[in-house]
């Protein structure tokens, strides 16, 4: 086993065996709270051929314990004869037994773990029964049904299991549950059998997994069935609109037969696990996990209504080739450690931008990856808490920090970068050979970059250390010296690091646009005769793929920032728009002039794509960058530009994005009519349907602008949802668009109970009414008791939720006392965990910088 690089600073430590005074025998590894990384190496060593299966009776009412029964076999070679270390949360109160070797063990609780004796275990083939009360924390048990969700430590909340991704075991499960129930888990259904109360579904033993993909759900489900290319998919979901659930349903069996066809071609290996079957959950916590044979979604990026966006149109059908890709790509072949969580993402990432090209032959895809990945990733990578992609982890317990834009959107563009500089058959050869290689089994980064480099002239170490291995990116800077264009590449961070990358300049003139390649190491790179006064802009990233904060010349910046709009490519403009937004940030452009450009693009702009892009930046600079006096008094024209889309004859789906627009940024009490007229339906659209969740959109927005009836509209809304979901939510959030601020912070208390933050879609919506620009003054007392409940957020949520709980509070404010709030909390912790730190840093970077632009906050 190779030296994980992420120890190399505590390796003696780590991988000596540390001798106990007066004793030749090592010691133990650490029984601490969650998974060491040196307890996890110690199984690892000594654990094989593990599998287990859980017996589990699910009552009907949602606050009874689940009863439960594991049996956990397995060999063990372990020559120090350590105590077995099994990993349960809160063991003291939910076990109730353990045997080995047909007897009762005297085991131990320590911490979230079980201890169970050397004495009581075999050299070689064990197995171990637990019986126990399953916990419910990573089971999402709601009135009529529940699901598991384990990733990426969760797995021992609700069982006993080794809770590491490297000891991956067949899981077998017996769920008994309510009759009428429906179940869905890893394995193949073997059998069901029904009695009057109880349903019992027996599944058959996976492929070896790890124990954060172990999945089940079970409940009131509906299952919609087909056969996609031979392979029977079933799908599971809630929902009650018949109509929606037609116009939606081939497309998703669909959309899942693509890629599974893509994926077998592009591997050269048949789909891996027995059954393909996926679950549409409410308010689920993620776009999509990958548990293979049952894929979890939120039910609604998959089930879109009439009035959808071609930007939900893209997403779902990337969603769906995401988690199919990860089949492949993290299920097959898993990461050893979490730290590597990262290779399963970019992959899934990377094949699915590829996945969707032939399902969507009109869409410029190199725009579609340029505006799905560069502005998230840019959105932290220019903050002062800006991670490297890989990112080194002692303890599984911390591995939700992990997650962010950086793995999912700025590792794609640099695997992107890395297939160019490979080429793209040896990049295909290495990614069959490393999963083959590794299939059913685990893998390291520096396993798949050995693979590489040995197809490759390239120095791929090299090149890796400073992409993945560190934070942030160049700042690449454009010059006019005479004729020529310079272009030089610096460390912000004043380290002298270099970035090898490839540009693709784009070199404007009144003939057209050229691409000039040019290799950017550490020396300046000159281009001859591109300088002149016949060069209307040099663009450094040219074909979208090239990553860093990209600085234009003066004359460039000038002809952008009046006329990007007439550029011709599609291409040319995102990238154009994605590099402006910079200099806009860096105050090299103002926020005025900015205004001022989108509103003449938007009339011109025909890529939805583009134009999906120059909405969101015209919301951020709208609310985020101009004072209230300049919102005051340009208004009309922004509501004028924005209505006049979306009355255009232009496709459904550019309607939509603009009349989204239009509700998120109207002002004016004509345009805030006009949206009472909509909801109530005295005015229509023709050609544009609203649908339910339109209708409460509408509703949420006309509340927080505390229209005359806002408590009337809102009890009408509340009738209006059919869905008991969907109602359940609207129920919950309704309190943050009270016009009683009073209402409001009690409902910011009320987050302060766990069990109140357990649907984290719910919170994360009344989080976004509570601070919304129009009342983000009254949300002030607030800001800091949010920062306060940010180390109990991460121990008690999910994976996203502490990054968009942060986001959600502090994205909208502008003030210089929230900006003071922030960098004040940080002052005063200086004991937070460095990367939930470095999490605060990446949502109040947006805050700071309108704070700095609006007040001169320093
Ligand atoms: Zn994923």
């Amino acid at each position: 086993m190779p030296l994980p690089r992420h120890l190399a600073g505590f390796a003696l430590y780590a991988l000596l065996p540390i001798l106990l005074p007066g004793c030749d025998r090592p010691a133990p590894p650490p029984v601490e709270l969650g998974v060491p990384w040196e307890l996890a190496e110690h199984r690892h060593r000594t654990i094989s051929d593990l599998a287990y299966r859980f017996e589990l009776e699910v009552p009907a009412g949602r606050g009874d314990p689940i009863q439960g029964r594991a049996t956990i076999a397995f060999q063990r070679h372990d020559p120090d004869g350590f105590d077995l270390v099994l990993d349960f949360m809160r063991p003291g109160e939910r076990v109730r037994s353990v045997r080995a070797k047909g007897a009762e063990v005297a085991w131990t609780a320590v911490e979230d773990h079980v201890v169970i004796p050397a004495a009581s275990l075999e050299e070689g083939r064990n197995e171990v029964e637990v019986a126990f009360t399953a916990g419910d924390e990573a089971l999402n048990r709601n009135d009529d049904f529940l699901y598991s969700l384990f990733v990426p430590d969760r797995a021992h909340f609700a069982l006993p299991v080794f809770d590491q991704p490297n000891l991956k075991a067949a899981v077998a499960w017996s769920l008994r549950v309510p009759a009428g129930w429906e179940a869905v888990a890893n394995g193949a259904l073997g059998e069901a059998v029904d009695a009057p109360e109880w349903r019992t579904l027996e599944f058959l033993p996976s492929k070896p997994l790890p124990t954060y993909l172990f999945a089940f759900a079970a409940g009131a489900f509906s299952v919609e069935e087909a056969l996609v290319d031979g392979r029977a998919m079933r799908m599971y979901h809630r929902e009650t609109d018949a109509a929606k659930l037609a116009r939606n349903r081939d497309a998703v069996f669909r959309l899942h037969g693509e890629a599974l066809a893509w994926l077998e071609e592009y591997t050269a290996i048949p789909y891996p696990f027995d059954t393909f079957d996926f679950v549409l959950i409410p308010s689920f916590q993620y776009g999509g996990m990958e548990h293979p044979g049952a894929i979890f979604y939120n039910a609604s990026g998959l089930l879109l209504d009439e009035s959808a966006t071609q930007g939900q149109i893209l997403g779902r059908a990337s969603v769906i080739a995401h988690e199919t890709a990860h089949m492949w790509f993290g299920d097959l072949v898993t990461m050893d450690w979490f730290d590597d969580v990262w290779t399963k993402e970019v992959f899934a990432n990377f094949m699915a931008a590829r996945i969707v090209h032939p399902s969507f032959p009109d869409v410029d895809h190199a725009l579609r990856f340029l505006t799905a990945h560069h502005p998230a990733a840019y959105g932290v990578d220019r903050t002062k808490g800006a991670n490297p992609i890989r990112q080194p982890l002692e303890n599984l317990r911390e591995a939700g920090t992990l997650y962010g834009a950086i793995i999912y959107q700025k590792a794609p563009v640099v695997m992107q970068q890395l297939e160019a500089r490979v080429g793209e058959d040896a990049f295909r050869a290495g990614v069959r050979e490393y999963l083959s290689a590794h299939a059913y089994g685990n893998a390291t980064w520096p396993d798949l970059v050995a693979v590489l480099d040995r197809l490759s002239p390239e120095d791929l170490t090299a090149w890796s250390r400073v992409w993945v291995e560190e934070p942030g990116r160049p700042v690449v800077t454009v010059s006019r010296e005479g004729l020529d264009a310079v272009i030089t590449q610096a460390d912000a961070a004043g380290r002298g690091r270099v970035w090898p990358q490839t540009l693709q300049v784009r070199v404007g003139r009144e003939r057209g646009d050229t691409l000039v390649p040019v290799e950017l190491g550490a020396a300046p790179a000159r281009l001859a005769g591109m300088g002149g006064d016949d060069v209307r802009f040099v663009l450094p990233n040219g074909s979208g793929v090239e990553y860093g904060l990209f600085l234009l010349d003066t004359a460039s910046l000038a002809y952008l920032a009046d006329s990007l709009p007439a550029l011709e490519s599609g291409l040319a403009r995102g990238a154009a728009w994605v590099t402006l937004w910079d200099q806009v940030l860096e105050q090299r452009l103002a926020p005025a002039r900015f205004l001022d450009l989108a509103l003449t693009a938007l009339p011109r702009e025909r890529d939805d794509l583009a134009l999906a892009r120059v909405l969101g930046y015209l919301s951020s600079a709208w609310w985020g960058l101009l004072p209230d006096s300049v919102r005051a008094g340009r208004a009309v024209e922004v509501e004028g530009v924005l209505w006049q889309g979306v009355t255009s004859d232009r496709p459904r789906t550019a309607r939509s994005a603009f009349l989204a627009a239009w509700r998120g940024m109207a002002l004016t009490p004509a345009a805030v009519a006009r949206m009472e007229r909509l909801w109530r339906g005295t005015e229509t659209l023709p050609g544009i349907p609203l649908a339910e969740a339109d209708y409460t959109a509408l509703a949420t927005a006309l509340a927080v602008r505390e229209v005359e009836g806002w408590r009337d509209i809102l009890d009408e809304q509340e009738r209006r949802i059919a869905n008991p979901d969907r109602k359940a939510r609207f129920r919950f959030v309704r309190p943050s668009l009270d016009a009683d601020p009073s209402v409001r912070l009690a409902f910011f208390e009320s987050l302060k109970d766990p069990a109140n933050r357990e649907r984290e879609p719910w919170v994360l919506s009344g989080l976004e009414n509570l601070h919304h620009p129009l009342r983000a003054g009254s949300a002030l007392p607030t800001v800091r008791p949010a920062l306060d409940m940010l180390e109990e957020i991460q121990r008690t949520g999910d994976i996203f939720f502490p990054g968009r709980w942060l986001d959600a509070t502090l994205a909208h404010h502008t003030e210089t006392e929230a900006a003071d709030e922030v960098r004040r909390y940080l002052e005063e912790r200086p004991e937070l965990p460095p990367r939930l730190r470095a999490k605060v840093l990446q949502s109040a970077d947006g805050l700071w910088r309108s704070a700095a632009i609006l007040h001169g906050w320093r």
